[in-house]
């Protein structure tokens, strides 16, 4: 094995990336490109679990296409997630309009990304899904930075910033 070659992702360690994500046909959703790159810890599903997979074994300068399916991504698309509520479920100042994502409540209590589908007078038209969920995930990512987890990371089972010091 070369000697330049840095450790490789795997559970317990912090990666710091820049990522591009694009649907099937090339149409860009999200990226990191204009901000700060993102960091997690590998192992404990915070990024959707398609991608974690696919990060595993690769190494500090690596880049990479990952392709992710709608079931290791965000989910097929569940048609009970379409709901019909009244408006007053929103603060009076919220802008409802169609494509308005907010948060809600999912099933087990945790918060979830929801979007206003219609409004109809009082009635407003939910989708409860992620708005990616069912699509391909196609990732293009640069991995900049692999490195082990501090202990106090892995407690908090969260990365604490470049060096892992603590600011919260
Ligand atoms: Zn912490």
């Amino acid at each position: 094995m070369a000697s330049n070659q840095g450790a490789a992702i795997a559970a317990g360690k912090v990666v710091t990336l820049h990522y591009t994500l694009r649907d099937p046909a090339g149409n860009e959703l999200d990226s990191s490109a204009t901000g700060e790159p993102i960091q997690y810890l590998h192992g404990v599903g915070m990024i959707v679990p398609g991608l974690e997979d696919g990060l595993a074994g690769k190494r500090q300068g690596e880049r990479a296409k990952i392709v992710v399916a709608p079931e290791d991504g965000y989910g097929e698309r569940d048609p009970r997630g379409i709901q019909q509520v009244t408006r007053d479920t929103f603060p009076p100042e919220a802008p409802l309009e169609a494509g308005l994502e907010f948060e809600a409540e999912g099933p087990d209590g945790e918060p979830i990304l929801a979007t206003v589908v219609s409004v109809d007078g009082d009635e407003v038209t939910i989708d409860l899904n992620h708005p990616l969920a069912g699509q391909t995930l196609h990732f293009e990512v640069a991995i900049h930075e692999v490195r082990d987890a501090t202990a106090e990371e892995l407690a908090h089972g969260h990365p604490h910033g470049a060096g892992g010091h603590h600011d919260h």
